[in-house]
């Protein structure tokens, strides 16, 4: 397979539809995003790095940065995550209220903000530090001990988090979190500010692929485990834009504010692709566009 001449196709492909999204700006840090970067890269299980574009240039990894949070809160503490946060999609945009409570504050998902900031709290208990233990885990995968968290965005979210703040101290009305408010919100928004580019996502995500195994060929997850967190990526990774991400992708994959994506091809590699302007389902339309070119032309697909 011709994975770099591939890239540039797909990347070709991807902005012809430049121009279309807007940028983030609920949180000023963000909205100084280039609009016009793109990047994209393909890491394999057999251990080759392929990028295009801006795939070296870190950006803020925001909600892609709650696989992580999963993965390390389901490897430390196990299946009892399950008790505080469900696995159904919400159908409903990442940051709402909506549904909490009509469901005793225990959130549809671990992707959706309320579910993410519950999976925050666990990790933080398990961990002691929950945006440490997501960067620790990274700068590992991707063998760049340079990556690290965003300080002036962390600190842009936690000035403008109104929402996530209500959202947390909602599900503390109904006992679901562990830790005080302000402590799980600090360490939401640093993992979410973490800054990394597409090579490191890839190769960040390559555990998934391997079913589990970590980049020194230790095991994070269960094969069964390493299933389902990629089960849940695909039913609720993109929110209530996760059917059509299915539809057009067929891959499990995780989106963030900062328009970086994350796909899984489980058995041989993961994918990230970077471009800031979002639909207004909060996803990357370039990203979402390169996906499923790169999936249109290789057939790749977990169907
Ligand atoms: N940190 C962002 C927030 O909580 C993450 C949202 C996202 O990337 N979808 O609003």
């Amino acid at each position: 397979m011709d994975y770099q001449g591939l890239l540039h196709e797909v990347m070709a492909e991807a902005l012809r539809g430049h121009g279309r999204g807007r940028v983030a700006d609920y949180i000023p840090a963000l909205a100084v995003a280039d609009p016009t970067a793109f990047g994209m890269a393909i890491a394999t299980v057999d251990g080759e790095v392929y990028g295009a574009g801006d795939w070296e240039q870190p950006f803020s990894i925001q909600s892609v940065s709650k696989l992580f949070s999963l993965a390390l809160a389901l490897a430390e503490g196990g299946e009892q995550l399950w008790q505080g946060v469900g696995r159904e999609p919400s159908g409903n945009p990442y940051n709402s209220l909506v549904q909490l409570e009509s469901e005793s504050g225990i959130p549809r998902n671990p992707f959706i903000n309320a579910g993410a900031i519950v999976v925050t709290d666990r990790l933080l208990e398990l961990t002691g530090n929950a945006g440490t233990a997501v960067r620790d885990f990274l700068r590992a995968e991707s063998r760049n001990e340079t990556l690290d968290i965003d300080e002036s965005v962390a600190a842009s979210e936690a000035l403008h988090g109104h929402r996530n703040a209500a959202l947390a101290h909602f599900i503390a009305s109904y006992g679901n979190l562990r830790n005080p408010v302000d402590s799980v919100l600090l360490h939401y928004y640093a993992h979410c500010a973490l800054a990394a580019s597409c090579r490191d996502m890839a190769l960040a995500g390559l555990f998934l692929a391997r079913h589990g195994i970590r980049a020194d060929g230790s095991r994070l997850l269960t094969r069964s485990e390493a299933k389902r967190v990629n089960a849940v990526l695909l039913t609720c990774g993109t929110y209530d834009a996760a059917g059509q991400f299915a539809f057009r992708v067929g891959l499990p994959g995780k989106s963030g504010v900062g328009g970086g994506i994350l796909a899984v091809l489980p058995g041989r590699g993961a994918v990230c692709v970077w471009s800031p302007p979002l639909d207004a389902t909060g996803n990357s339309v370039l990203g979402v566009a390169a996906l499923d070119a790169l999936t249109t032309a290789t057939g790749w697909s977990v169907f």
